[in-house]
């Protein structure tokens, strides 16, 4: 998946990374470079997954006082759930986006 994803008005672009940038990790949130970078090796709901959990890695930072104030185990929380949240309501997100049905 090559993509963009906005965030509070800075567009992050979503790229696959290689073995050497990812140093073992499944992704990380490039906040200088505005990269999402995710290992390519993995299954493509774990992409998805991984790619969730840096953008809200880049939410902590866009609203955040310090940076990074969530915990790496919150941010972890935060993605697992959202992801199947996200994935089971699919009509309330484009209601949320004003999209689609009313
Ligand atoms: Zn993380």
């Amino acid at each position: 998946m090559e993509g963009k994803v906005k965030v509070l008005g800075s567009d992050y672009s979503i790229v696959a990374g290689d073995q050497t940038s990812l140093r073992g990790r499944y992704g990380f949130c490039d906040f200088n470079s505005k990269e999402i970078v995710y290992a390519d090796h993995m299954e493509d709901s774990t992409v998805r997954e991984v790619v969730l959990h840096e953008i809200i890695h880049a939410c902590d930072l866009a609203t955040g006082v310090e940076s990074n104030e969530l915990t790496e185990e919150q941010t972890q929380r935060l993605s697992a759930v959202l992801f199947s949240v996200i994935r089971d309501n699919d009509s309330i997100f484009k209601w949320i986006c004003n999209r689609g049905e009313k």
